[in-house]
């Protein structure tokens, strides 16, 4: 029996699988199509996407077919530039917007996952699915059946298996309809995307690398799918940007956006993850990144659970933890839309107005312009002790130095699986002594200990590193060192003094075999 069957080879499942294999984990992905070739759909790949491509080691042979940092310019009525955004680096290792080519992922997460071992079933259609004690049964087309002890349905937004388990979705299907464009041998080489919010008939402009480009349109009253995909129709849409050519269009489609999200996300064994568990706008860029932050929760999880080393509650944590910043993409996604892609005059006018102003407020425009009214993911009742940051949060991604001066990145030394992070005010050696003793000890086996930069070191182990810039890391000011215990997704699930990690480790025991009796 296969351990986990995923269904889809979309850039949900193809991520899960990738995390699952690197976790030893037995995987199978049942995907429809005859062939691994996904449509141009996303186009803006956030930062912390990247850090999970950078953990599987796939950054590289994606890199040349990123627009890194861009920024996105908004222009209002009459052409006038309303504002640009620039969200520039965060905290996670990566520029936080880049642009990118779905197919382009699609196709270095296909050959990261069979480097791996991953088995991949083209032209598999799932039509049902059995579920047991011990395990899922998948059937599909033609008459095959698949057995695995979980089962993720990654099958994308009109979810076969989500039907089948009759789960419904809440929320609803925006009205407006967008006609999606792909060129290539394009004139737009600007690193940002362009946003013309002009109610007559709002568009964005998306340039990629080597020539592509991505141009969306709103479909108006009146017109239909047919009429507006022809080349006379576009010829003219374009005209503003470009000259139309037929032999230069990779894709034309007319897309309705959905604010969408699955009544329940796991059904025994089996769980939705990606677009079979929330649809949002593309406005703000985030089904696909919201897809890899699901892929990432679960793996883990998952991994715990195949490999015994995970109580129930492990595996319920997924939706909980996932759920609420799912939500919250949707709402922003659909908030942005009415803002930015309004349709009335009226409210085009107010929002120009209100854009002017902000611009004389500066906390307020560079809170616009650096995006920081994006929500970041934090875990609050799920799998983390206690609450407050650092809690719940994503560790930040710094770059550290060793004593021999070698520069890493933090997340390299930490492995794959579970972590201790040190925060030194000053060396101390009998840092790890009382974790060493504690029940926390046998799950997270990679220790490492960052010292603020202005420190010299007093021995040269490699696990004992300095922060490039203490700004990105909560050093504690004075006193004992600060552990951070990181799960292997790179959230922080607690924050404690040397001496309480026993109590830590009580704590996880609804979520983790863990025995609360240190040595
Ligand atoms: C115009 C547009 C622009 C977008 N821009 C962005 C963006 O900039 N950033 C962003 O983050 N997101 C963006 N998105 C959203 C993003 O494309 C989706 O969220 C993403 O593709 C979801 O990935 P997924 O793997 O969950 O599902 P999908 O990509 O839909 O993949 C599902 C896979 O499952 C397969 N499948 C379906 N049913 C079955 C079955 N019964 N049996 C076997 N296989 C099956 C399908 O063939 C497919 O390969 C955009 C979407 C659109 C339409």
């Amino acid at each position: 029996m296969r351990e986990v069957v995923v269904v889809g080879a979309g850039p949900t499942g193809l991520t899960l699988a990738n995390l699952l294999a690197q976790q030893g984990v037995s995987v199978t992905v049942l995907e429809r199509a005859g062939s691994a070739c996904s449509e141009p759909r996303a186009v803006a790949l956030a930062d912390e996407s990247l850090r999970t491509l950078h953990l599987l080691g796939l950054v590289p042979a994606l890199a040349p077919n990123l627009v890194w940092d861009s920024a996105a310019h908004y222009f209002g009525l009459g052409g006038r530039r309303l504002a640009t955004t620039r969200p520039g680096h965060g905290r996670l290792g990566f520029p936080r917007k880049n642009l990118f080519d779905q197919p382009d992922l699609v196709e270095v997460l296909v050959k990261g996952a069979l480097d791996r071992g991953v088995e991949i079933r083209h032209g598999a259609h799932v039509t049902g699915l059995r579920q047991d004690r011990d395990g899922v049964t998948v059937l599909t087309e033609g008459g095959a059946e698949w057995r695995c002890r979980y089962l993720v349905a990654c099958d994308g937004g009109t979810s076969t298996v989500r039907d089948r388990l009759g789960i419904g979705m809440s929320g609803s299907s925006q009205a407006e309809r967008w006609i999606v464009l792909d060129m290539i041998h394009d004139p737009h080489d600007e690193r940002a995307s362009l946003f013309y919010c002009d109610p007559g008939r709002p568009a964005v402009v998306v340039p990629g690398v080597r020539g592509r480009c991505r141009y969306e349109f709103m479909l108006l009253p009146g017109e239909n799918d047919e009429e507006v995909l022809t080349d006379a129709f576009l010829t003219g849409l374009l005209a503003r940007f470009r000259p139309f050519d037929p032999a230069h269009v990779r894709r034309r489609a007319v897309y309705a956006a959905h604010r969408l999200v699955a009544r329940q996300w796991r059904r025994e064994r089996v769980f939705l993850a990606g677009d079979a568990a929330h649809m949002m706008p593309p406005f703000a860029g985030q089904g696909l990144n919201s897809g890899i932050r699901d892929a990432r929760n679960l793996a883990w999880k998952l991994a715990a659970a195949t490999g015994g080393r995970a109580n129930a509650a492990l595996l319920d944590s997924y939706e909980r933890e996932r759920r609420p910043h799912s939500e919250q993409m949707v709402r922003l996604s659909a908030a942005l839309g009415r803002i930015v892609m309004t349709t009335s005059r009226r409210r085009a006018l107010a929002r120009d107005l209100a854009f002017g102003l902000l611009h004389l407020v500066p906390p307020i425009r560079s809170y616009v312009t650096g995006m920081r009214f994006f929500p970041e993911p934090q875990v609050s009742g799920g799998c983390v002790v206690g609450t407050g940051a650092p809690v719940g949060q994503q560790l930040p991604a710094p770059t550290v130095t060793d004593a021999a001066g070698t520069g890493h990145r933090l997340d390299e030394l930490l492995g794959i699986g579970w972590a201790v992070v040190a925060l030194e005010p000053r060396h101390d050696p009998a840092t790890f002594t009382a974790l060493d003793r504690s029940a926390l000890a046998p799950l997270a086996a990679s220790r490492v200990s960052v010292l603020p930069r202005d420190r010299i070191p007093r021995d040269c182990p490699a696990t004992r590193v300095f922060a490039d810039t203490d700004a990105m890391l909560p050093f504690p000011a004075n006193g004992e060192p600060l552990l951070l215990l990181v799960r292997p997704d790179r959230y922080i699930c607690a924050a404690f003094r040397p001496g309480d990690a026993d109590r830590v480790a009580g704590r996880l025991t609804h979520y983790l075999p863990i025995s609360d009796q240190g040595e």
